[in-house]
């Protein structure tokens, strides 16, 4: 593979992680194969014009048809529709991008690996609801998914070099989201705009809800078990406020390796299409001395109950995690809609995972009946 020529497919390029890859591609000259959106034609057509990929895949129908007017004088083949994103995904690549939002990346993700496209992986809601179909189809065709979330691709690198060695322990870090030290009551007084406010990164609006209430600390140690195979109770949240330690790995001596650095997602972006190689990039660099202070607390999962309830069902496993993030998709998309106030979240989620029952059996059919059966109880519970 030449690296001054890397060609990628890039799913979800309209948003936070989307943008900021195409920032890496334009540094770095790579090709860009394919790109796909939902909503926003304004933005595809903008990337469309300078990275002039062969297909631009919409998955909303409005903005396809306007897309396809838009880019009428070019030979650039406009698409539409889930299926198409999976075919989409299949382009064949040096990698494919997944970074679209919530678990309707599954598919494409595993239509990427048995496609046997390598897949840089944003969307953790993947890993969540299907990653025993993800890891299976990542060994099945031998191809590999390299973690761009920031925490996994830190453990991941702390992992580079260890030559099979047990893992005693991930030290997953968090931020601890903008209410961090809020008790319960204080919660309820929670408006939008602070809960969209986080402290260190600048994200995506449904990741960053997710960050407020702690779910998407939730959802990374589902991903970290996913992506490590390692059991829940060895994932250890550590609420480090001001993210320079992106997580670490323990291993039985004792020895901790860590990766720090200034949060910037273009370093874990980049990092997973240049891996194993290192290259410049255009992100600052770290000075620890500026940082001067290091922090490291523990998540209060009494009011955080997003976080008690992923490690809840990560522990009942089959499709409890599933139940678990559709629940919160469908209550996030409640709260982003204004229909409900920011604690109710945590109470929606909870409520759901006590009532449903999972299912053992992972298939992409238990999997969607899962995803309804959640989403149709939280609507019912607004
Ligand atoms: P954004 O909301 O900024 O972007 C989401 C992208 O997905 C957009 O291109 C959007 O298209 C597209 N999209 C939205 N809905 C659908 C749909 N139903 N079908 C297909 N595509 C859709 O999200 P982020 O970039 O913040 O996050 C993307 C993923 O990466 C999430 O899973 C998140 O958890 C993860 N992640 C994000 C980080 C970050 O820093 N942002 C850090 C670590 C992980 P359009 O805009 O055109 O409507
Ligand atoms: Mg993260």
């Amino acid at each position: 593979m030449n690296d001054d020529k890397k060609t990628l497919v890039v799913l979800g390029s309209t948003g936070s992680i989307g943008t900021q890859t195409l920032d890496v591609a334009r540094m770095h000259g790579y090709g860009i194969a394919a790109l796909s959106a939902h909503t926003n034609y304004e933005l595809a057509e903008k990337q469309a014009r300078e990275f002039r990929p062969e297909t631009v895949c919409m998955t909303d129908e409005a903005a396809y048809k306007e897309l396809k007017v838009r880019l009428a004088d070019t030979d650039i083949k406009v698409t539409y529709g889930k299926e198409t994103l999976c075919e989409t995904a299949a382009i064949p690549c040096d990698m494919v991008i997944n970074a679209v939002v919530g678990m309707v990346g599954l598919e494409p993700t595993l239509a990427a690996l048995n496609a046997r496209n390598r897949v840089g992986l944003a969307n953790k809601e993947t890993l969540v609801t299907g990653g025993e179909l993800v890891k299976a189809a990542e060994k099945a065709n031998g191809t590999d998914i390299v973690p761009i979330d920031s925490e996994h691709s830190a453990i991941f690198q702390s992992l580079m070099g260890n030559s099979g060695n047990k893992i005693e322990k991930i030290i997953l870090t968090a931020s601890g989201g903008p209410f961090f030290g809020y008790n319960k009551e204080k919660m309820k007084t929670v408006t939008m705009e602070q809960a969209l406010h986080h402290p260190n990164w600048n994200m995506g609006r449904k990741i960053t809800t997710d960050s407020a209430t702690l779910m998407n600390k939730g959802l990374e140690l589902i991903e970290a078990v996913r992506l490590f195979d390692v059991m829940p109770e060895q994932v250890e949240v550590v609420v480090h406020r001001q993210s320079i330690l992106h997580s670490a790995v323990e291993y039985e001596d004792g020895a901790v390796i860590g990766q720090l650095g200034v949060p910037d997602m273009k370093i874990p972006i980049q990092f997973a299409v240049t891996y194993p190689k290192r290259l410049p990039s255009c992100s600052k660099k770290l000075s620890l001395f500026d940082v001067g202070t290091m922090t490291f607390e523990r998540a209060d999962e009494e009011t955080f109950v997003c976080l008690a309830e992923a490690r809840k069902a990560i522990a009942k496993g089959g499709t409890a995690p599933t139940i678990l993030n559709s629940a919160n998709e469908a209550a996030v998309a409640a709260f982003l809609g204004g229909k409900i106030p920011f604690y109710r979240i945590g109470e929606l989620v909870s409520g759901c995972c006590a009532k449903l029952r999972h299912t053992d059996k992972v298939t992409l059919q238990t999997i969607s009946e899962a995803d309804a059966a959640a989403r149709a109880d939280v609507m019912s519970a607004i």
